[in-house]
């Protein structure tokens, strides 16, 4: 099969993200083989590929955003079948066992394992999955316009629920890609008023005509005070930027695994009043399907731009650069091998 690995993690814009033939892989006892038929492209891939995140497995496949078939199940799986469409995600395994987990915070398991970090990804014909960790799919809704709520939308999610916003709120979208973009979907169908705050003018665009009540720029004032605010982009400079853009007793939450860093904050200004800042790691398997729900009741929709799978290194490049609105998908246009 073709698949992508990182030789070396580096800048995108060279040849370190590679095209390779390899074996389709064996699922192991637990696991699923999947082939996949759309992978979203997400902006941990870009970090993994070029090292921003530590390399964890040499030469991994990334992807994390996989719409794909059962193609053949490992020994002690039960419940999934071949043909059954499924969804991977980033969360691929946890103990089980830990405190965190018990108390329903998997999320933040110490031993976790991650979808092309630890364990080979989706940007490649087939990919593997513990059937415990996969998703079951909402029939109706294509494989390109499914593959981004599988991390972005998911994340958006934990990132909107982290932010505590109250019913009817005023939110503050700081960043507007794929994550943001179903995030704002999703405050809005549940009657938020949303403000959008990025650098690049055609994600403003796309903000307004998905019913965002203003956008700005990065470093704007937005309208009106926020009740919440959650930074999508990768900048530590808007944390207090975001943090002034607050009301009293707001909450900021920072949604991305990777940030730069953050300026000093002044106490007075910045979080004084009662306001909070907050991280978001990753997401655990009920915020995936409760957001999964939710996306199909509001019909919450990626705007999509399609990607062979052999262009994967031009779609990162084309991510890093902010080409495109929304989010990437690669297509798998090779049936599965008999
Ligand atoms: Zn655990
Ligand atoms: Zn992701």
């Amino acid at each position: 099969m073709r698949a992508w690995e990182v030789a070396e993690p580096g800048p995108i814009e060279g040849e370190l993200l590679r095209l390779v033939e390899k074996p389709v892989p064996a699922p192991g006892p637990d696991e699923l083989l999947v082939h996949v038929r759309a992978c979203g492209v997400c902006r941990t891939d870009l970090h993994v590929s070029e090292g921003d995140l530590p390399v964890r497995r040499p030469g991994v496949t990334p992807g994390h955003e996989v719409v794909g078939v059962v193609a053949g199940t490992g020994g002690a799986v039960s419940g999934f079948a071949p043909g059954d469409r499924v969804g991977v995600a980033w969360l691929r395994r946890t103990d089980g066992t830990c405190g965190y987990c018990e108390r329903g915070a998997e999320n933040l398991c110490p031993a976790s394992e991650y979808t092309g970090w630890d364990a080979d990804g989706g940007y490649a014909e087939y990919t593997t999955v513990p059937a415990a960790f996969a998703y079951r799919l909402p029939e109706g809704v294509d494989d390109v316009a499914l593959a981004p709520l599988l991390c972005a939308g998911i994340i958006g999610y934990r990132a909107l629920r982290r932010a505590a916003l109250p019913p009817g709120g005023r939110l503050g979208l700081y960043g507007f890609g794929g994550s943001a973009h179903l995030c704002a979907q999703l405050a809005l169908a549940q009657g938020a008023t949303v403000h959008v705050l990025t650098r690049d003018p055609a994600a403003r665009r796309l903000a307004l005509a998905l019913g965002a009540a203003s956008a700005r720029g990065a470093y704007d004032e937005p309208p009106e005070p926020l009740d919440s605010a959650i930074l999508f982009a990768p900048v530590g400079d808007l944390v207090p930027v975001a943090l002034r853009a607050l009301d009293r007793g707001g909450v900021l939450s920072v949604a991305g695994i990777h940030l730069s860093d953050v300026p000093p904050l002044r106490y007075e200004s910045d979080l004084f009043y009662e306001k909070e800042l907050r991280s978001v790691t990753s997401n655990t398997r009920e915020d995936g399907r409760e957001f999964l729900a939710l996306a199909a009741r509001h019909g919450i929709r990626a705007t999509t731009h399609v990607y062979p799978l052999e262009r994967a290194r031009e779609a990162l490049r084309d991510l890093k650069a902010g080409r495109f609105d929304g989010a990437a998908v690669l297509v798998n246009d090779r049936p599965p091998q008999s």
